[in-house]
């Protein structure tokens, strides 16, 4: 499988240190909040990653972290420590925020079908293996005290900008925004393994360590958590690119600091959601959350499609208009399916292999689920019987995870009903507002329709009205 290594910049043939093999990391969510669609467009992605390596035979261990402590998205004293913020807002201590919010992320995946890792791991239940660590660094010289604080120096490495696209430059963005620089810092790409000291005067979770009570840097926990279940290498180490830097850069200066040879060959990267004004943010317009799809009538089904009509290389640009046309394809292309049921005939083993082919041939390059997905309307249109085709798409759906078949069984399942006028009325209404172009009033009548149980879509032939 060729596979695009941010360490190398370019697609490489994917390996493993053991024959049949993966020791895969994933970074996981800081849980004081629900997760933005932004980020579990990458959640989405390494979990295709993960399933077409399980289904090209590998026997795959996973691993994830949850940023329950510390400042979570910054590794200085800049930004807000969010945690507190959270469990501010919600009167609620740190420890009943982050288990609720591990609890609603997951629960998304799961409206996703994101499977969950094998491990699982909370970075407060390792803080003896963070104090550990950072006490070797110090001890090679990788490490020093300053201010209170432990700061890993990155000019002890020969080779701190490892990806070649992210280097300091991007450090001075929090120069621009006001952010005062850490007087501590011997340079400034340096960065904290251990506070006791912060702007955070109220930081609620504390820990005793040799140089005080404080706790971890953010950096520390991924490094840590992946040696304590992988041992000293991976072979593929995952995240958002904009984990790339400084995040990752700082995972691998520490792990190779401290293992002395290098830990991850391969690095997976998922570039950004944007909307149509730039990068999307929990801080900008309304925030997205896979509830609030729900609630605009859009299944999750309907978002995982969307994700995977497009490269995870490529920025994905989210607008109500370009998921309502995913909506539309994926309920066509469930309808398509719904039309092979009901046979009871063996598929055709050889044909079956050679469709699916062609869907090994797109995901062998470079996970191209675009290109996967087209191969699954070229199995719809070959010349082959009812059976073979839904076994070829039962196989994919394996990989791609979009309830096809489920979804093609309960459509083929569901009564016909007759439309209430009331609903026809507001369909008619919401016609209208889409013609004079007020899309805020459409979107109000969607969900006026959708609560009383019906779906509408746009398609070339006209409006879809479908019972919920
Ligand atoms: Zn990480």
């Amino acid at each position: 499988m060729l596979l695009y290594n941010s360490l190398t910049r370019k697609k490489d043939e994917f390996r493993t240190a053991e024959p049949g093999r993966v020791k895969m990391y994933t970074c996981g969510p800081t849980v004081y909040h629900y997760a933005h669609i932004g980020n579990l467009r990458t959640y989405i992605m390494e979990d295709v990653l993960d399933r077409y390596l399980r289904f090209s035979g590998y026997d795959v261990l996973r691993i994830m972290n949850i940023t329950d402590v510390g400042h979570l998205t910054s590794d200085g004293d800049t930004g807000d420590d969010k945690m507190l913020k959270g469990a501010k807002r919600e009167h609620k201590t740190v420890m009943e925020i982050a288990q609720f919010y591990t609890d609603a992320f997951f629960s998304d995946c799961e409206k996703l079908h994101i499977r969950r890792p094998e491990v699982v791991q909370p970075a407060t239940g390792c803080i003896d293996d963070f104090i550990r660590v950072i006490s070797a660094l110090i001890e090679k010289g990788y490490a020093y005290l300053a201010g209170g604080n432990v700061y890993f120096d990155t000019s002890k490495l020969e080779k701190y900008y490892v990806f070649q696209d992210f280097r300091e430059e991007d450090l001075e963005v929090g120069v621009r925004e006001g952010v005062e620089a850490d007087e501590n810092k011997r340079n400034k790409a340096d960065f904290v393994l251990w506070f006791t000291k912060s702007k955070f005067e109220d930081q609620e979770l504390k820990w005793e360590s040799p140089w005080g009570l404080g706790y971890p840097g953010w950096h520390i926990e991924c490094s840590c958590i992946s040696m304590k279940y992988a041992g000293e290498t991976l072979d593929l180490h995952c995240g958002g690119i904009d984990n790339a830097f400084p995040h990752h850069t700082n995972e691998i200066a520490q792990s190779e600091a401290y293992l002395g040879h290098p830990w991850c060959p391969h690095w997976f990267h998922v570039l950004h959601l944007n909307d149509e004004s730039g990068k999307m943010s929990k801080s900008k317009g309304e925030f997205l959350t896979v509830s609030l799809l729900e609630q605009k009538g859009y299944s999750p089904m309907v978002y995982r499609f969307f994700c995977l009509q497009s490269h995870y290389r490529k920025l994905l640009v989210f607008n109500w208009e370009n998921l309502d046309n995913a909506a539309q394809a994926y309920q066509k292309l469930v309808q398509r399916i719904a039309a092979l049921l009901g046979t009871d005939a063996a598929p055709d083993g050889e044909k079956k292999e050679a469709l699916l082919g062609a869907f090994r041939a797109a995901m062998d390059n470079d996970l191209n689920t675009a290109q996967a997905i087209t191969v699954l309307y070229d199995v719809l249109k070959a010349d082959a019987d009812a059976a073979t085709k839904l076994a070829v798409i039962a196989e994919t759906d394996k990989v791609l995870a979009l309830g096809l078949i489920e979804a093609a069984q309960a459509a083929a399942e569901a009564p016909a009903e007759e439309i209430p006028a009331e609903v026809l009325a507001l369909v008619e209404q919401r016609k209208e507002a889409r013609k004079a172009k007020d899309f805020a009033k459409a979107d109000a009548l969607r969900e006026e329709i959708a609560a009383l149980g019906w779906e509408i879509r746009e398609t070339r032939q006209g409006t879809e009205i479908t019972k919920k």
